[in-house]
């Protein structure tokens, strides 16, 4: 087994993990970082990118993911494409083994897993993701100006990102797949009282339809969950919004979790229930799930875990 000893090992490769890197390599640290199932995140997955501070014209996800695993690089981060499989927190040093067979022995570690959209899994949702599927109206609503989308779902999120995107889509079609929302009921107050917003209920979507070469959308045919009734309507987006769950499965009765298995951290830090372990972006985040707010608790994570290191040794 490859055993490498270090100062901070930070898992993931999504925007929190990059600048957690960016930040421990400028402190002399040399970090070293395993990028994970999903090289780059979900950023990787979206196209035009408008709400990354910095940056007057549109950019796209997947080429700000590979500028920052490169400024993460050039201040001395080591990379490792591989995964990480199994974590002990009892030992100090900390150890993390990964599917390729090494050991890390890390004074500190920053978990950086991240999050994943929930998705509908149907055939035709892969086909035009980033080209008029999207699970995220914050990111990608303003792309849906003056046109008619569905948002998929009935939590928080769906009622939420529903209404957002009627600042600037021309009509927002909810499509849920029972007759009652599990969203709160001042959001649901709000939803119902939209004049652009109509919902409907027991509908499930069965096919995305659109055009290839470019990829865009164009219908979504649905089905009526009770008696099952087809509709086929004109959209051009949709928002699917079916919850997320975050990267926690390795670090299960190893920290503090909440009851959707998000990390606990401590307020205003990335502390986790261990000390010397870190935690930042989405995998401790359901709020915000921004890349810019995953970036700033990457900040910290460094920062915090450079004076464990210091307060420590
Ligand atoms: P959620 O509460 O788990 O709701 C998911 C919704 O998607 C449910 O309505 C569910 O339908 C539906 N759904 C799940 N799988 C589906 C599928 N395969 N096909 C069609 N529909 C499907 O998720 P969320 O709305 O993302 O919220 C997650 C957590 O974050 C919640 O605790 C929520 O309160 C919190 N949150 C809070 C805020 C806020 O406080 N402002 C904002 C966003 C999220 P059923 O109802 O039939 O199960």
């Amino acid at each position: 087994m490859d055993k490498i000893k270090n100062n901070i090992l930070i898992i993931g490769s999504g925007p929190a993990g990059y600048t957690a890197a960016i930040y421990a390599a400028r402190a002399n640290l040399k970090p070293h970082l395993v990028s994970g199932l999903e090289p780059g995140g979900q950023l990787t997955i979206t196209t035009d990118v408008e709400n990354y501070p910095g940056f007057g014209d549109v950019i796209q996800g997947p080429w700000l993911m590979e500028e920052m695993k490169k400024q993460a690089l050039n201040v001395g981060t080591v990379f490792h494409n591989d995964i990480v499989t199994s974590v002990n927190f009892e030992s100090k040093p900390f150890i993390a083994k990964t599917e390729s067979g090494k050991e890390f022995v890390s004074k500190s570690i920053i978990i950086a897993t991240g999050a994943q959209a929930r998705w509908l899994n149907i055939e035709s949702e892969s086909k035009f993701k980033g080209f008029g599927i999207s699970a995220c109206a914050t990111c990608d609503g303003f792309f849906f100006k003056d046109q008619k989308v569905i948002v998929v779902g009935g939590g928080n999120s769906a009622v939420e990102e529903a209404l957002f995107l009627t600042k600037f889509a021309s009509k927002v079609i909810l499509v849920h797949r029972r007759n009652s929302l599990r969203a709160e009921k001042i959001l649901q107050e709000r939803l119902f009282n939209n004049k652009k917003i109509e919902i409907l209920w027991d509908n499930k979507v069965v096919e995305f339809i659109g055009e290839d070469n470019p990829n865009s959308l164009k219908q979504v045919l649905l089905e009526n969950t009770k008696n099952g009734t087809k509709l086929k309507l004109d959209i051009s987006g949709a928002f699917i919004a079916i919850g997320h769950d975050p990267a926690t499965s390795l670090f299960k009765g190893k920290l503090n979790m909440d009851n959707e298995n998000y990390i606990i951290t401590k307020n205003d830090s990335t502390e986790t229930s261990v000390k010397g372990v870190f935690a930042a972006g989405d995998v401790k985040d359901k709020i915000y799930r921004q890349a810019v707010t995953a970036a700033g608790m990457g900040c910290m994570a460094a920062l915090e875990a450079e004076k464990y290191i210091t307060e420590n040794n």
